[in-house]
């Protein structure tokens, strides 16, 4: 029986290779520097860090992997206060209690979506009140979108608390033409699958401070003595990322820029086409900053725009079209119920922000026929007439 063809699945950030990447890993093999480390891993680490003009890099198997370096590095330990932002990914905050420390959840502002320089305020008080100042400060740069890092930064110097920035999302960013990620203390990457570049799986972890990331790398690697035996006297790590991987990663940064200038067209063409309908609020970019808008994020305001954003997702899970929720917040999570959390102001802007979020496709490969069934499809819920 003749049938309609069924549409083909739109993801929402599917990875999109360059073919350069071939081209290391064929290198690799070539001179059987399969693992351990090798030279893909060193040469991506130094352009890595070149790129975002930090001093050094540490290339790890993932982006979680290196904010736990990253606490271990700060001596987080069994107790402490870590800060986190709430609205992110889980794995932000997973590393907090590998540590066994205690992460306090921080609400976002409205005009980032990231971490609140009021909220973050209002913690310290209380925390250096109570005799027990943080240990660290995670914040997150949400959907490729810099954090308000200028106030952050200056109450985090007025009380001494060290800021790793995760910039997992936000590879590509910069904040007043500097590189997202070198603001912190540490700054980490992760190259997961569906970030805007990727190794598969993998991270970095980036800072000014080349002596705390040679304890990074001894570390990530089991912590190995310099010994004529394996000798060991702290606890370690398996973190280091493979030469075939640092290789795809390596074909990948050499089109990054391409791939943050495609994503940021993504995101200016559903604007342009959804921005205008009722109660359809995007996104917004801090005025001195640039995002790479890894993912394009949405408000859909259920009073005026008549469909709820699961509504909105269903719908588009039927046309075959992958759309996703905001994060929901840490501090909404059963991991985490009962972590103390600090809001913006009366109102919770994090969880708010995921009861009407949605991320649509956002993939550098997303072709303009594609973009347009799911701008279709969003009219089409929304009853608009096109
Ligand atoms: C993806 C992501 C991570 C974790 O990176 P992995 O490489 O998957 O471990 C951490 N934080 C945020 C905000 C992320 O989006």
């Amino acid at each position: 029986m003749l049938g309609v063809e069924p549409k083909r699945r739109i993801y929402l950030s599917p990875p999109h290779m360059s073919g350069r990447e071939l081209k290391y890993i064929h290198d690799a093999f070539e001179t059987n520097w399969i693992a351990p480390l090798g030279p893909n891993v060193d040469a991506f680490e130094n352009e890595v860090a070149k790129y975002v003009g930090a001093n050094e890099a540490v290339a790890v198997s993932s982006g979680t992997a290196a904010i736990h370096l990253a606490l271990s590095l700060l001596n987080v330990k069994k107790e402490d206060y870590v800060f986190c932002s709430s609205l992110t990914f889980v794995a932000s905050a997973n590393p907090i209690l590998y540590q066994k420390a205690i992460p306090v959840f921080i609400d976002s502002e409205p005009e980032s979506w990231n971490m609140s320089p009021v909220a973050l305020e209002k913690a310290l008080v209380d925390s250096a009140y109570q005799g027990k100042l943080p240990k660290a400060v995670i914040v997150v740069n949400l959907y490729g979108q810099s954090a308000k890092m200028d106030e952050i930064i200056k109450i985090c110097q007025q009380y001494n608390v060290p800021i790793i920035e995760d910039a997992a999302e936000s590879l590509g960013s910069t904040y007043k033409e500097k590189a997202s990620g070198t603001f912190g203390d540490f700054g980490i990457f992760s190259f997961n699958g569906n970030k805007i570049i990727t190794t598969s799986g993998g991270g970095m972890l980036v800072s000014n401070n080349r002596e705390v990331l040679t304890k990074a790398r001894f570390l990530a690697t089991q912590s190995r003595d310099i010994a004529p035996y394996y000798q060991h006297s702290k606890i370690g790590y398996n973190y280091r990322l493979s030469n075939i991987l640092a290789g795809v990663g390596r074909g990948q940064l050499e089109v990054l820029n391409e791939r943050v200038l495609r994503r940021r067209e993504v995101f200016r063409v559903y604007k342009q086409e959804l921005g205008k309908l009722p109660g359809v609020i995007f996104m917004p970019e801090l005025d001195n900053s640039y995002s790479n808008r890894w993912l394009t994020a949405l408000k859909i305001d259920e009073t005026i725009a008549g469909v709820t954003s699961q509504e909105v997702i269903n719908f588009l899970d039927g046309e075959n079209i992958e759309a996703r929720h905001v994060w929901k917040p840490l501090h909404m999570q059963p991991l985490f119920k009962d972590t103390k959390y600090y809001k913006h102001n009366e109102q919770d802007i994090s969880k708010s922000l995921f009861e009407l979020g949605i991320c649509l496709p956002s993939g550098s490969s997303l072709t303009e026929e594609e973009q347009e069934r799911v701008i279709l499809g969003i009219k089409d819920v929304m009853k608009i007439k096109v």
